[in-house]
């Protein structure tokens, strides 16, 4: 596996291999890997001839006040990981090889999917991720991009984009992992302290509890809502950003709970901020 860190250097390898008529799976990731990312570079490797991997901070989807800079990295260990989950490239380059001085476009995919849930307290924060995401695809030319269904609405905002701009890429997303008491994996959950660490399985809770009471027929989305705002309020470490009930296609707030929809909640743990959702098909 090798470790490229230029755009000149991972373009020579991606056009040799479409000219080999080799199809390309692509991984975009911030680092300090687990098996969640993990989960999506064997899907990758399963599906395409050629697994990249990209380890980059991006800096545009961090708000100020944010943890860009304490973001943990640890790229030696990450590409081991990578290594030994069949990857062949690891695509790591510098800040400045991404966004240049002077550089002064950005995709911004406009609309209620980017100003609701985490676009609501995180302004600015989904121009971050469209941005990255089309120059890591300008760049790799991926057949497949792999994304986690742990960010649900970066992947109906990236399947949106790719649709607004007629992208040539298929968008696979792949369920939550998560860790054996239920809470999903997250390079952030190492900011977690003993306690706030036993304290955050209250998403994963909540969430099972609000997908009991609908299997059980309840269908007012006011009801489950007010159930996983009162579970999340028990557990004192727990702040919540929001939670809620809305359709996995849109987005939008749902008030009968019917057809595909999404139960998406951000919770701060001490100064951590976490997300999960689970996604229904309900009769
Ligand atoms: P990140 O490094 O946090 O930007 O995540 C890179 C990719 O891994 C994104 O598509 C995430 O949705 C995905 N991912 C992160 N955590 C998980 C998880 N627990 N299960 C599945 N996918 C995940």
């Amino acid at each position: 596996m090798r470790v490229l860190n230029t755009i000149k250097d991972i373009r020579t390898i991606t056009k040799e291999a479409r000219r080999n008529g080799k199809s390309i799976g692509f991984i975009p990731t911030m680092g300090y890997l687990h098996e969640g990312h993990l989960s999506l570079v064997k899907k990758a490797r399963e599906e395409n001839d050629l697994v990249i991997v990209s380890i980059f901070v991006n800096p545009t989807q961090f708000g100020p006040g944010e943890d860009f800079d304490s973001y943990p990295r640890d790229l030696e260990r990450d590409s081991k990981l990578v290594e030994d989950v069949g990857a062949d490239i690891v695509f790591s380059p510098s800040v400045k090889e991404i966004y240049p001085s002077g550089c002064s476009t950005y995709v911004d995919t406009d609309g209620d999917i980017t100003k609701r849930l985490c676009g609501a307290s995180r302004p600015g924060h989904f121009k971050g991720v469209t941005t990255i995401v089309t120059k890591l695809f300008n760049i790799i030319t991926p057949d497949r991009a792999y994304f986690g269904q742990k960010d649900a609405q970066q992947v109906a905002v990236i399947e949106q984009m790719v649709r607004d701009l007629c992208m040539d890429v298929d968008i696979v997303s792949c369920p939550i992992v998560r860790e054996e008491d239920g809470l999903a994996m997250s390079s952030r959950n190492t900011y977690l302290g003993e306690e706030e660490r036993k304290a955050a399985i209250i998403l994963s809770k909540a969430l099972s509890s609000a997908e009991e009471v609908i299997k059980e027929g309840e269908r007012d989305a006011s009801k489950v809502s007010e159930l996983i705002v009162n579970k999340i309020n028990s557990q004192p470490l727990s702040k919540i950003d929001y939670v809620e009930i809305v359709c996995d296609k849109t987005l939008e707030a749902i008030e009968e709970i019917k057809g595909g929809i999404l139960i998406a909640l951000a919770v701060k743990i001490g100064r951590t901020r976490l997300i999960d959702n689970v996604r229904l098909e309900v009769l």
